[in-house]
């Protein structure tokens, strides 16, 4: 373990060193009923932070794209409302100064790891950045690319296992639990899980919440939509928010046992 911690911190909220990062909602933002219901009620349940998609990576081009700059309107009125602030992807250099306007902190998706301009352009501002592992990307790749960040002047970055492609088509991803004990041992940095995309499989977030904390994990981010069925992307994969606020309720033990808390803006 290294000795000095990074403590990711923003509106109040601080991450790494015992403090918990629990973002909760949509894959996207759909319409303003949908963020701001969701928003209220994983609040409620416990999350201390939003998720939702405005720009988001679509494998098909004939896949819902997100909302775009209305889907960021909708993320700064969700936090008007309820006072949770909000982690959404910024998928290109030259969307990052419009994203930035509205988040706290700036997601970089799997598909864009390596995205170098990117990230020597998110190096360059001062918005804390989560920066989730690429799909084909091992534990030393996803550090240099935090590196290319850090080095430009930007100390605020919180990393995510968010699960690999490997051999097994069982789940979505191959969740890989051991990089983030790996990557808590050979980093200062931050380290949250995504079980939702880890895994693609509602059963699975539960004991994967509670396996990411006991390996060390800073933080989770899970999908939570209050319509899953009528979802525009990964319904799936999606919790009902009472099933969030059941996961929540599960890992409060685990958290406490780690001598972590969930701070609240
Ligand atoms: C997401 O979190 O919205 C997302 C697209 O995840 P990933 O980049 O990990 O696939
Ligand atoms: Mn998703």
């Amino acid at each position: 373990m290294i000795e000095e911690s990074t403590v990711v911190a923003f509106a109040d909220i601080q991450v790494g060193d015992g403090g918990v990062l629990l973002a909760a909602g949509p894959c996207s933002v759909e319409s303003e009923e949908q963020i701001i219901r969701t928003a209220h009620l994983v609040r409620e349940a416990g999350a201390n932070m939003l998720r939702g998609g405005a720009f988001k990576p679509r494998t098909s081009p004939y896949s819902f794209q997100g909302l775009e700059a209305e889907g960021l309107k909708l993320l700064a009125k969700a936090r008007q409302e309820t006072g949770l602030p909000i982690v959404t992807e910024v998928l290109s250099p030259e969307d990052l100064d419009l994203v930035a306007e509205y988040a706290d902190l700036l997601q970089v998706g799997a598909r864009n790891m390596q995205n170098f301009p990117l990230l020597k352009k998110l190096g360059q501002i001062d918005r804390p950045v989560l920066l989730k592992r690429g799909m084909m990307c091992t534990v030393k790749e996803t550090l240099m690319s935090a590196e290319y960040i850090l080095s430009g002047g930007n100390s605020s970055v919180v990393l995510c296992e968010r699960g690999i492609r490997t051999f097994e088509d069982a789940t979505r991803n191959t969740l890989d639990l051991s990089a983030v004990s790996l990557l808590k041992e050979w980093s200062h940095l931050p380290v949250i899980v995504d079980p939702t995309h880890g895994t693609g499989y509602k059963s699975l977030i539960q004991p994967m919440c509670k396996a990411a904390i006991a390996a060390g994990a800073d933080g989770l981010m899970v999908e939570v939509h209050p319509r899953p069925e009528e979802a525009l992307s990964d319904g799936f994969q999606s919790l009902l928010p009472y099933e969030f606020e059941e996961v929540v309720n599960q890992i409060r033990p685990y958290l406490e046992l780690e001598g972590k808390q969930i701070h609240h803006a």
